[in-house]
């Protein structure tokens, strides 16, 4: 089936005013995420579930109705539906009776989530004929952008902190985007971006500042619904840093529930943040609807180190709304998490990934969760996209091997 698409209007997160579908768009005039309006009565009359069964569209293009991107403008680099993992080992080995799955979305391209994101909001500057591209990243979001612009020769700017790893420092730059190492946090590269916009003539193509990036993160709340058969799980865990992904797959739910495809029930929504960056989880702490800038922020969980999120008062918001919570975990913790899911389940999990493990484990030695709740953690991105600790065994091949160490 072809069709144009079901886009209707764009809206303001805070104020709720209306802008039109067919222009350039950044923030809203008052400076918050535009969030896009589909009609969902007209979805409801020509698309049904059985539509999935039957379109030869690939991962998360398979959900093209409820994305703003017109077939012609699709960018496909062969995404796939990620895999829902069972960790019944680690469930064992903590006595946990519920269902606790992590959804790997280290198979996408560019190996992480920001494939999602950015396959929509590429594709759409694509549509709109955007020709030069710039983004503030902690790594994964500037080498998802600079893989679908390549594809279509869209030139591309990416500013990273210095100490980002260094993986996909190189991988952005093998993709043929211009990346630069900036001596400051996300922020400060946001900055960047933002101040160069009139001078340059660059689209700022920053998380949140743009509305499409989260239409694509939402992707993942509507695979995992159907991979659970339209069942939704009692609780997610998910590492927030720009919150998009958390916002998205909350997105993506309600409008789920109004196309009449997943009945009442909601899971809970858990921001999982590292302890050395954590400004959701003290707002929400605080009971405020919005975060400050958290200072010195620290964590090896590069994705999640995010001192300031445009999107604060939604990812809140939501958290609040599925009577979820927030919870930061220590690096410490995250590292062991990252082993004992690795040696118990073969599964490499990204630092962010393995704080969404953490943060399980924490919730239900608090009693945060109950001991039968079906549990989704998200790990983001590809293990194999961090750096990992050495080996210290060497063996000569030109000396007798002592047999007896093995
Ligand atoms: C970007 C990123 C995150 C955070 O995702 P948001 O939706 O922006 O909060 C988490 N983990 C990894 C690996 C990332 O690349």
């Amino acid at each position: 089936m072809k069709y144009n698409t079901f886009v209707t209007h764009l809206e303001c997160s805070l104020s709720g005013n209306r802008y039109e579908k067919d222009f350039v768009h950044g923030l809203s005039n008052e400076g918050k995420p535009l969030l896009v309006r589909y009609d969902l009565e007209k979805i409801k009359d020509v698309i049904s579930k059985d539509y999935l069964t039957k379109t030869e569209k690939h991962g998360f293009w398979r959900y093209s109705f409820l994305l703003p991107v017109e077939d012609t403008n699709i960018i496909s680099l062969g995404e796939v539906v990620t895999p829902l993992i069972s960790l019944e080992n680690i469930a064992k080995k903590l006595n946990y009776t519920g269902d606790l799955l992590v959804k790997d979305e280290g198979l996408l391209p560019t190996s992480s989530f920001k494939a999602r994101g950015l396959g929509v909001a590429v594709s759409m500057a694509r549509q709109f004929g955007i020709r030069h591209l710039a983004i503030p990243t902690n790594g994964n979001a500037g080498a998802a952008m600079a893989a679908y612009a390549a594809k279509v020769g869209i030139k591309c700017t990416v500013f990273c902190p210095e100490d980002t790893p260094e993986i996909n420092i190189r991988e952005i730059s093998r993709l043929g985007a211009e990346v630069f190492k900036v001596n400051g946090l996300i922020n400060d590269c946001g900055k960047i971006v933002l101040e160069g916009k009139e001078e340059v003539g660059w689209f700022d193509i920053s998380t949140l500042k743009e509305p499409y990036r989260i239409e694509g993160k939402k992707t993942m709340g509507l695979e995992l619904a159907e991979q659970l058969n339209w069942e939704l799980p009692d609780v997610i865990f998910y590492p927030t840093g720009g919150g998009t992904g958390l916002i998205g797959i909350w997105k993506a739910f309600s409008e789920l529930q109004q196309l009449g495809w997943i009945g009442k029930k909601l899971p809970r929504m858990v921001a999982v943040q590292a302890e050395g960056c954590a400004p959701i989880v003290k707002a929400w702490r605080q009971g405020n609807e919005t975060a400050e800038l958290w200072e010195n922020a620290n964590t090896i969980a590069a994705g999640i180190r995010v001192p300031i999120a445009v999107g604060d008062f939604l990812i809140i918001r939501a958290v609040n709304e599925s009577k979820g919570f927030a919870i930061s975990v220590t690096d410490n913790e995250i590292i062991k998490a990252r082993d004992l899911i690795s040696k118990t389940e073969g599964t490499l999990l990204c630092p962010e990934g393995a704080a969404t493990l953490a943060a399980f484990k924490k919730s239900l030695s608090e009693g945060l969760i109950s001991n039968n709740d079906r549990v989704i953690l998200f790990n983001c991105a590809s293990g194999l996209k961090y750096s990992l600790p050495d080996t210290k065994n060497i063996l000569n091949k030109d000396q007798p091997v002592d047999y007896s160490i093995f």
